[in-house]
C-alpha cells in the first residue's frame, strides 16, 4: 500500500476539521453571534453581561438586580451555581432573532459543544422569571455538558427543572402546592384532560415545541407536572445527586425511577 506523506495527512485533518467548524456555524449561526459578541457593537458591562447599544442604561440595575435574585433561586435548587453564561441583553426583536435564532419566547440559552454557554434576553425577559428559567437551563447544560445534555436529558425534563424556578405559571415553592397547581393548570389547558400528552412524546426538542400554542402550553405544564411530582418525592437535594450520577455513567432513565422510588 502507498504511504501518505505526512504533511499531506495533516493538511487533510486540518480542511477535515476547517469543514467541521464551517459547517457547524452555517448550521448554527446563532453560535457565531454569540460567540463573537465582542466585535458587534453591543456593550460590554462585564464579563458575563452585554448590552445592546440601544438599551437605556437605567434597565442595567434591573438586570443586575434581576441576575442577582434569580442566581438565589438556582442556589434553591441545585445548590452552589456552576452555570456561567454570558448574558446577552437584546433591545429590539431583530437582535433576538440574530443570536437566538428564533423570535419565540422572552429569552433562550444556547450552549456549545466547546462549553461556552449563553443566555439572551429580549426586554419580556428582563425579570427574575426569565433569567432564573434560562439559568436552569445552563445550570444542566454546564454540569453535564453539551454532548450528555443532549443524549440523556429528555426535553420534559429539562423545561420541568426550569419551571421550578419560575413563577410565571405557579408561583409557590411549597412543594405539595406547586404540584397541585401544575396538574390544575394541566387539566384546565387540557380542557379536563381531553388532550394528553405522553411524556415520551415531548421528550425531544421537536416533540415538545412543534405544534400549535395549546401543544406548546400543554408541553409544559405536562412536564410542570412531572417534575414538580418528583420533586415531592425525591427532594430538592436529590437534583445534584440525578447530575452526578448520570455523569458517572448511569443512565437518565435509572436513577430518575430510583430516586422517585427512595
Ligand atoms: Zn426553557
Amino acid at each position: 500500500m502507498k504511504k501518505i506523506p505526512l504533511h499531506r495527512l495533516i493538511l487533510w485533518v486540518f480542511m477535515g476539521g476547517l469543514a467541521l467548524v464551517i459547517s457547524y456555524f452555517v448550521l448554527f449561526p446563532q453560535v457565531w453571534y454569540c460567540q463573537w459578541i465582542d466585535f458587534s457593537g453591543f456593550k460590554k458591562v462585564n464579563q458575563h453581561l452585554y448590552m445592546s447599544a440601544k438599551t437605556p442604561q437605567r434597565h442595567l440595575d434591573k438586570t443586575n438586580e434581576s441576575i442577582k435574585e434569580a442566581r438565589q433561586r438556582i442556589t434553591r435548587l441545585w445548590g452552589v451555581p456552576q452555570g456561567n453564561a454570558v448574558v446577552i441583553l437584546c433591545e429590539s426583536t431583530e437582535e433576538y432573532y440574530q443570536y437566538c435564532h428564533s423570535s419565540e419566547g422572552a429569552g433562550c440559552s444556547i450552549g456549545t459543544p466547546w462549553g461556552t454557554s449563553f443566555i439572551i434576553l429580549n426586554l419580556d425577559g428582563l425579570n427574575v422569571d426569565v433569567i432564573a428559567h434560562e439559568m436552569c437551563h445552563d445550570e444542566l447544560f454546564t454540569r453535564l455538558g453539551w454532548w450528555t445534555t443532549t443524549r440523556q436529558i429528555p426535553q420534559w425534563f429539562n423545561e420541568g427543572l426550569a419551571l421550578m424556578v419560575d413563577e410565571r405559571f405557579v408561583s409557590t415553592t411549597d412543594s405539595i402546592q406547586r404540584y397541585q397547581a401544575y396538574k390544575e393548570a394541566c387539566l384546565s389547558v387540557s380542557r379536563g384532560g381531553q388532550m394528553v400528552l405522553d411524556l415520551d412524546e415531548i421528550s425531544s426538542m421537536k416533540g415538545f415545541f412543534d405544534g400549535n400554542e395549546t401543544h406548546v402550553i400543554l408541553a409544559y405544564m405536562t412536564a410542570g407536572t412531572e417534575v414538580s411530582r418528583w420533586l415531592t418525592n425525591a427532594e430538592r437535594k436529590q437534583v445534584p445527586l440525578l447530575i452526578s450520577r448520570i455523569k458517572a455513567g448511569e443512565s437518565f432513565e435509572d436513577i430518575y425511577r430510583r430516586l422517585d422510588k427512595d
